[in-house]
């Protein structure tokens, strides 16, 4: 490809002349020629007609081919002949190529600010570097400009807050909610601060918001005439919340109702209650929770030390701890989450069933058969426990699960 072809292809409607193209080891470096009319002057705007100078300098081009590109540019430096003009002399800028103080060429900062744009600074200056764009993080962010703020607030303001850090640092986003865009970030989630928006952005007929007081107070001062909306996920929240903190109050009742629709036959030699095995050690382990919790507090309300209670319910002081300063709720929750202990609990209303029907004569063994072809991965040893315990009858017993609040609110 001759020399013409290719400033064709490299310099599209730029004015310059390409004068000769070497290869370095960095990459292709590419002289040049600033040819363009004589410019005006950026002080005056009077026409330049005679020339004071010319010299060299460096514009790293887009990569051409995987290869970085450098352009020696020869740029003139003019005369500004207007009597009345402060600058004596000004440099040319070459229109889509070269910006003044600038060391890369306008294409190569639009593809930077792309990448600045969608990938920040660390991760978009990797970026760079894989595609053979010498630019570094700060260089990056520097491109990144804020965008204009409006004047007045949109129609329909959203107002909500997000955490800088969680449970550290708070801030809030205003929304536009009928464009979906943001349209500021204040850096607390005060009160004072929405409202000095809100005086200075007005406009705004509607507010959604959480049920935050801070941003209810702000809009009261500062825009009293606004519609304010509570936003839908904050009602969907609340209405779940209160909805999971009646059926917690009403636990008794929802396991009478369970129990009397699954009445089972009782079997002559232990007494035991029959079920699915589906999620048996869950509803358990609440049904603890909210036992210990009642106890640890009875307790505490009479005076008791920690380690008089850790000794008298056998429980570590620091559970007793926990039980005494967290809220039952949030008890529940985390014992809900917590997975099923024990490999043989899916299998034990099985195996319960298996000893019974059998007076207590089916072996370990032969259950460890039956449930392995079930599914079980456990040991024999988990079933000879559980046999020991219903011929002691400390076995625990097996109970239907109870729908759980959350289950009913959702
Ligand atoms: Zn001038």
């Amino acid at each position: 490809m001759g020399v013409e072809s290719f400033a064709g292809a490299l310099f599209s409607g730029i004015h310059v002349r390409l004068t000769r193209v070497t290869e370095a080891v960095e990459g292709l470096v590419v002289a040049a020629v600033a040819c363009g009319p004589p410019p005006r002057c950026p002080g005056c705007r009077s026409q330049a007609s005679r020339v004071h100078s010319s010299y060299e300098r460096g514009l790293a081009g887009l990569p051409v081919n995987g290869r970085s590109l450098t352009v020696r540019l020869r740029v003139r430096r003019f005369f500004c002949d207007r009597g009345r003009c402060p600058r004596r002399t000004f440099v040319e800028q070459v229109a889509q190529l070269s910006e003044r103080y600038r060391r890369s060429s306008l294409g190569l900062k639009q593809w930077q600010h792309a990448v600045a744009v969608e990938l920040g600074g660390r991760p978009g200056q990797r970026l760079c570097r894989r595609l053979r764009l010498r630019v570094g993080r700060t260089r990056l962010l520097s491109l990144l400009t804020k965008p204009a703020l409006p004047e007045r607030a949109p129609r329909v303001l959203g107002v909500d807050d997000f955490a800088f850090r969680k449970g550290k640092r708070y801030g809030t986003l205003l929304v536009d909610v009928e464009s979906g865009r943001v349209v500021d970030v204040l850096s607390d989630r005060e009160s004072d601060t929405f409202a000095a928006w809100l005086a200075e952005h007005p406009g705004a007929e509607i507010i959604c918001r959480d049920r935050a007081t801070a941003y209810s107070k702000a809009v009261k001062e500062a825009a009293p005439d606004v519609l304010e909306v509570a936003d839908r996920w904050h009602l969907l929240q609340n209405l779940g919340a209160a909805v999971e903190k009646t059926c917690h109050q009403h636990r008794s009742c929802l396991r009478k109702h369970t129990e009397e629709e699954t009445e089972v036959p009782v079997t002559a030699t232990v007494t035991i209650t029959e079920l699915p095995p589906a999620d048996l050690p869950r509803t358990q382990i609440l049904e603890r929770t909210g036992q210990r919790h009642a106890d640890v507090h009875r307790l505490v309300n009479a005076d008791w030390t920690i380690s008089a209670i850790a000794r008298r319910l056998h429980l570590d002081r620091k559970t007793v701890r926990r039980f005494r300063d967290t809220d039952l709720d949030i008890l529940l929750a985390s014992a809900r989450d917590r997975r099923p202990t024990g490999v043989l609990a899916p299998f034990k209303a099985y195996a319960t069933t298996r000893f019974t029907d059998t007076g207590g004569s089916v072996t370990a063994p032969q259950v460890l058969a039956e449930i392995r072809a079930q599914g079980y991965r456990g040991s024999v040893q988990a079933i000879r426990k559980h046999f020991a315990a219903l011929r002691d009858g400390t076995a625990e017993p097996v109970r239907a699960d109870i729908p759980s609040p959350r289950r009913n609110s959702a």
